[in-house]
């Protein structure tokens, strides 16, 4: 047996070692879209053609101040992608990050519902499926709220976890959840976990749900997942108070020039105004109005979306392809394989993962650092690895994966 498995065992040694002495330099360590992918959307930069189009048919000038909310034509097309009416949408800048960010900061300045400010109270704690979005991640430390990892399975959060958390911990005011092709693991929860948390009877009164809905577009399949609305399920229990949902155009048309959205029920909306007015005489509406006119309706940017999907489609092959090559069978190593999204969720043997992304940055290789998909960057048994397929060319990817294959054969 060893003498079988020392002879590969010393090609990947020399191909890991001429990889290191090639200089090459790739990242693979962010999900971003490649520059293709925002070549769909260059028609946008010029669309706007005159100053006459550049007012609403109600007489609003998009150029000068006003609408905190956004623009009734981007609220509608928002409200189309989320499944909630317009009047529960704020569309504001590029970065639906931001409005999250911006959303935990008014809570913990001045409180949720009337409760008292989560900055003023002893313990606060988010619930994060994990792993997660290391930026959700990110957010919450900023705030120095506690983190409390909860395991996800093929079909969401273990419910029964974050139903005993919410149910009885007044300090849990918060859990992050991306529930459609998850970053990373690409899963999409199921109707059953949706309903279970539209139904959450959360101790404290303050209690959110931050329903990062990202990827709500993003198939990559002819079998694509569908997603129940959290936001209709809520409604139909009288608890659509619980809902924080977002979304953006990054991943549709620019991540540097996109448009963000905040959606939530009526009194929600009133709440998020409360401090936006403070924030803004207005978000970007120029550049709302580029996306209105690009997406005059839901099937223009359904058909956008197809077009990402002939780019990206064929990286997500690549690796998934290379994996079940080189790994299949490997005691420990699996994968997932996403009908969307950004990401394959790699995991390792224990205490894998941070000696093969050292050693692939050794070699030129940026991959996102081990343990970042867990609070505080810590990957408790060290074995999962984000795989961002999406910024590299396919040629590129496939060099990347082949190092990759020499780090985890050296590795495990
Ligand atoms: N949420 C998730 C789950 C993401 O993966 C990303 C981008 N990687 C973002 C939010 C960032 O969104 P935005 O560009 O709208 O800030």
């Amino acid at each position: 047996v060893f003498a079988m498995q020392s002879e590969p065992l010393a090609q990947y040694k020399e191909k890991y070692e001429s990889y290191k002495n090639s200089g090459m330099k790739l990242d693979m360590s962010r999900g971003k879209p490649a520059s293709d992918q925002l070549d769909l959307s260059g028609y946008l930069l010029g669309i706007l053609e005159d100053d006459k189009d550049c007012v609403l048919e109600n007489g609003i000038d998009c150029r000068n101040y006003g609408l905190p909310a956004g623009i009734p034509q981007i609220r509608k097309l928002f409200g189309e992608i989320l499944g909630v009416s317009p009047k529960n949408v704020i569309a504001g800048g590029n970065s639906s990050l931001n409005m999250m960010f911006d959303t935990v900061s008014h809570a913990y300045t001045k409180g949720v519902a009337g409760c008292t400010p989560w900055g003023k109270l002893e313990k606060v704690k988010f619930l994060c499926p994990v792993p997660g979005y290391d930026r959700h991640f990110g957010v919450t430390a900023y705030f120095g709220i506690d983190m409390i990892n909860i395991p996800m399975n093929s079909d969401g959060p273990d419910m029964d976890i974050v139903e005993k958390y919410v149910e009885n911990d007044e300090s849990v005011k918060g859990i992050w959840c991306v529930p459609k092709y998850s970053n990373p693991s690409g899963i999409t929860y199921s109707d059953e976990t949706v309903r279970r948390f539209a139904a959450l009877k959360p101790k404290a009164k303050d209690f959110r749900i931050f329903w990062d809905n990202s990827y709500a577009l993003h198939d990559i399949t002819d079998t694509p997942d569908t997603l129940l609305n959290l936001y209709e399920e809520a409604l139909k229990n009288k608890n659509e108070d619980i809902v924080f949902m977002f979304t953006s155009t990054s991943k549709i048309t620019f991540p540097g020039g996109g448009v963000a959205c905040f959606a939530a029920s009526d009194a929600n909306i009133a709440w998020a105004l409360e401090s936006i007015a403070y924030q803004t005489i207005g978000p970007d509406k120029l550049n709302q109005l580029r996306h209105a006119k690009a997406f005059p309706d839901f099937a223009s940017v359904r058909a956008q979306m197809e077009k990402h999907r002939a780019i990206i489609a064929p990286k997500f092959k690549a690796v998934i392809d290379c994996f079940e090559k080189n790994l299949s069978g490997i005691p420990g190593v699996s994968w997932t394989k996403p009908n969307g999204g950004y990401f394959i969720s790699l995991e390792l043997p224990e205490g894998c993962a941070s000696r093969v992304v050292k050693m692939a940055s050794e070699a030129g290789l940026v991959l996102t650092p081990a343990g970042a998909t867990f609070p505080y960057g810590k990957d408790p048994r060290d074995t999962n690895i984000r795989i961002a397929p999406t910024y590299p060319s396919v040629d590129e990817l496939e060099k990347a994966l082949d190092l990759l294959v020499c780090c985890i054969k050296l590795s495990v």
